[in-house]
């Protein structure tokens, strides 16, 4: 059969029209196919310009099962599509990567931790636990009436949030020390401490420690002479006991009036206080009739000083002080006439520039004190006059002495050359 004038494939019939539809897409194809061939189209050559789409296409035309001649082909091709191919697609995230179990587990893990933060946040295991504070205790510390409590030491601690120390509040009230804390959470701890304070003194006084405010610059090294006279008598071993708990010296100026008691001028001497003598009688119409008797009984004293300590002492304080005018009833012009005469004898005599004024019947602990520490600013050496046949001087010392020594006193025993503190001679 010979080609017709229509184009249409020789020896078609009508009976082939029919299925023209079906006929005429295999026609087309076969068409488009030839066409490729001729290569005639823009469209051929942009595909035949791809090496990679254009043997796909052949590939998947023919219909059918893939025989294993394609299947090659296609995993070649895949080969060839390459890592140029895969980058185009969506990575692969670390979680993706993992095997299943223990991407599993990592997923509990979270739930769980997520779940405990929860319960945390909504309170379940709030802090209910407040910090603790601990007060430490310096063994044997106490404080006097006079001074400020000095801090022992403190520290607070929490479950959760640790040391709290630096976080305490402390406060000093009347008779107490209050230290409070609260942690991260709210809790509060609250404790107090109470001041270790001696109360001796209100026991023995039956009051409080006199509230004096001395204004004295120069108290640093200040010297006091605590000179003791009338003595010794029954308090005075109490006296040495609190002297050598402070281990402070003083001066007894002494008598006889205590006979019991004269081996306390032994233990005086032996525990390094200075010795002088007061009389032995401490009779005023005695000693101040006359010279000859003064100086008889100032012999007799110091001849029971010699005995006790084995020396004489060159150191005396007249009965009622140089200044006396009470001489002046027994004897016109005595004291001028001794104290001239105790010089030229080799002793020096001490007067006083402040009293205890424990001196008369009536007098007290507070008195003692309040006395003593008025006079400081006003003395560059202070010779005290006090006198341990007191019961309540003697008890005073108990915190005179300390109440000194906080201040910067330097508490001294007589010596030939102090201070005599001499009042100026009126009889
Ligand atoms: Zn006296």
């Amino acid at each position: 059969m010979k080609k017709s004038t229509t184009g249409e494939p020789a020896g078609q019939t009508p009976a082939n029209r029919k299925k023209a539809p079906q006929g005429a897409r295999k026609g087309s194809n076969v068409t488009l196919r030839s066409g490729q061939r001729a290569g005639t189209t823009a469209q051929s050559r942009r595909d035949s310009s791809s090496p990679v789409r254009n043997p796909r296409r052949r590939t998947a035309s023919p219909a059918g099962p893939m025989n294993p001649m394609n299947r090659r082909a296609v995993s070649s091709q895949r080969q060839l599509q390459g890592p140029s191919s895969r980058g185009k697609r969506r990575k692969k995230t670390l979680l993706e990567q993992l095997p299943r179990p223990v991407a599993a587990l990592i997923f509990i893990l979270c739930a769980v931790l997520f779940l405990f933060g929860l319960l945390r946040l909504l309170g379940a295991g709030k802090d209910k636990v407040p910090p603790v504070i601990s007060l430490d205790h310096e063994e044997g510390y106490v404080v006097m009436p006079w001074q400020e409590y000095k801090e022992e030491g403190f520290s607070a601690s929490d479950d959760r949030d640790g040391d709290l120390t630096d976080q305490v509040e402390r406060s000093v009230l009347e008779d107490r020390i209050c230290y409070k804390v609260t942690d991260s959470a709210g809790n509060l701890t609250v404790v107090y401490r109470d001041i270790p304070y001696d109360t001796g003194y209100r026991e023995a006084a039956g009051k409080d420690f006199p509230k004096i405010h001395i204004d004295d610059p120069d108290a640093e090294g200040k010297a006091v002479y605590l000179t003791f006279d009338d003595g010794p008598g029954v308090y005075t071993e109490q006296l040495l006991d609190t002297l050598d708990r402070y281990g402070v010296k003083v001066t007894f100026f002494v008598t006889g009036s205590f006979p019991a008691c004269e081996d306390m001028i032994k233990k005086e001497d032996a525990a390094g206080h200075s010795i002088g003598i007061h009389t032995l009688t401490h009779d005023f119409a005695k000693i101040y009739s006359s010279d000859k008797a003064f100086w008889k009984d100032i012999d007799k004293m110091q001849a029971i000083v010699q005995k006790q300590t084995g020396h004489t002492t060159n150191l005396m304080r007249f009965a009622g002080g140089s200044s006396n005018s009470i001489s002046a009833n027994y004897t016109t012009g005595i004291m001028t006439l001794l104290t001239k005469q105790a010089e030229q004898k080799g002793f020096q005599y001490f007067d006083w520039n402040i009293s205890s004024g424990d001196g008369g019947s009536e007098g007290d602990m507070n008195m003692v004190i309040t006395n003593i520490i008025s006079g400081l600013p006003n003395q560059d050496a202070c010779v005290v006059l006090c006198h341990d046949t007191k019961e309540y001087t003697v008890k005073a010392m108990e915190y005179l002495i300390p109440w000194l020594l906080d201040h910067g006193y330097s508490i001294q025993p007589l010596q030939f050359d102090s201070e005599p503190a001499h009042h100026g001679v009126q009889n």
